[in-house]
């Protein structure tokens, strides 16, 4: 889940590092009344869950009340990459002498944390990483060590950061760990003309699995790249969009991700990972090939199903019950093996629906389910 800028710069706040003096609302009539109360002269500031909102207008720097009052009108509704402006935010604004780059990730790859830092910061920061990679340093943090003072004038030397940044990147540190965070970045942290290090920008990704525990934020939507995926997720389901063209649906996390690997050993790209766990439920089925469906590039539909806890005829059950409310599009292939095994086959038999084969082994139903995926047109 990603924080606004907003939301992002009260945690900063709070954990000791400077931010400008700023208020939010929805109403330009309003962003007069606080551009008087902070002096007068104000950055307005979308507040959209996007980066880039500098280059496509969405900062501004207003003179006076009246002309915040002005840009807030103008800003207030604007489409940035999609997100529509609900909120804007007004900031004193800062004379800025440098603009830092300072960001930790969560590096899965890497299995540990990493420290991003740059002297060149800004909304150039992309083009500068791409066409100057030394002008960006990268620096591994381990995460039972943390970022200490030590760490700290490391990364900040490294990226040839003033040592007054030092402070702040232990205090960002402190925000990742202690909010659950598993991003946060500062672009841009500047150092004013009178020489303070101040956050003029904050991205914040909250860990989805220690949203229970972070209920200040409201209901906020998970974070997804794919509408999809965003969809699945609001039905309950674990599923995650893949490149290919053939759709997988199975029953355990290590059954899917072994499945995923035999479609691909035959040749064909799968098309998602989704783990329908113990809930072969009629209602899950239906929801599961309903995602699945929905993809335009899924060309063919592999069900992988061991039957366990979960027997193989409750599984065939729910693939027939879901033909009530799913339209059918594509070709199912259908392996059930496990407990009832013999059962669900049956089940599935008698239903004798035109796009559904089963057949008995992973290796052939997905043989098959590739075959499908890339000869069909
Ligand atoms: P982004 O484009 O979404 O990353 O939005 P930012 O909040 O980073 O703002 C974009 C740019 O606007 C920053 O890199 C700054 O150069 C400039 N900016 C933002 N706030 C201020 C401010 O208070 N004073 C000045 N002078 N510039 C600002
Ligand atoms: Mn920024």
């Amino acid at each position: 889940m990603d924080l606004y800028e907003h939301q992002a710069r009260e945690l900063f706040a709070e954990h000791g590092i400077l931010v400008p003096r700023a208020e939010i609302t929805d109403s330009s009539k309003e962003a007069r009344e606080i551009a008087r109360r902070l002096g007068g002269r104000v950055v307005v500031k979308a507040q959209v869950k996007s980066g880039g909102r500098g280059k496509a207008g969405g900062v501004r720097v207003a003179a006076d009340p009246a002309a915040a009052e002005l840009t807030a009108r103008q800003i207030l509704g604007m489409d940035i990459k999609g997100h529509t402006v609900g909120t804007v935010m007004l900031a004193q604004p800062v004379d800025i002498e440098a603009e830092f780059y300072v960001s930790y990730v969560l590096d899965r790859a890497a299995g540990t944390f990493l420290a991003i830092a740059s002297a060149e910061g800004g909304t150039e920061i992309e083009e500068v990483a791409a066409a100057r990679p030394e002008a960006v340093a990268r620096i591994p943090v381990d995460p039972a060590e943390g970022v200490t003072t030590a760490t700290a004038a490391r990364i900040a030397a490294a990226a040839g950061l003033p040592p007054q940044t030092v402070d702040v990147l232990v205090r960002l540190w402190n925000v990742l760990t202690r909010e659950d965070a598993v991003l946060v970045e500062v672009n841009p942290l500047v150092r004013t003309a009178q020489g303070r290090i101040l956050a003029l920008d904050g991205k914040v990704t909250l860990d989805d699995n220690a949203r229970f525990r972070r209920e200040r934020w409201g209901a906020q939507e998970a974070t997804h790249d794919d509408p999809l995926e965003a969809e699945a997720a609001a039905k309950g389901l674990n599923y995650v969009k893949l490149e290919g063209e053939v759709g997988i649906i199975g029953n355990g996390a290590g059954l899917v991700m072994s499945t995923l690997d035999v479609v691909a050993g035959c040749g064909a790209r799968p098309a998602n990972f989704l783990d329908i766990g113990g809930g072969a439920s009629a209602r899950t089925m239906a929801d599961g090939l309903n995602v699945i469906l929905s993809d335009p590039s899924v060309r063919s539909v592999f069900v992988n199903v061991f039957g366990g806890i979960t027997a193989c005829d409750a599984v065939a059950d729910g693939i027939v019950s879901a033909l009530d409310s799913v339209r059918l599009t594509k070709p199912l292939v259908v392996r059930l093996d496990g407990n009832n095994a013999a059962r669900g086959r049956a089940v599935l038999d008698a239903r004798a629906h035109p796009l559904i084969q089963q057949v008995p082994t992973m290796d052939g139903a997905a043989r098959r389910a590739a075959e499908l995926a890339t000869n069909a047109t």
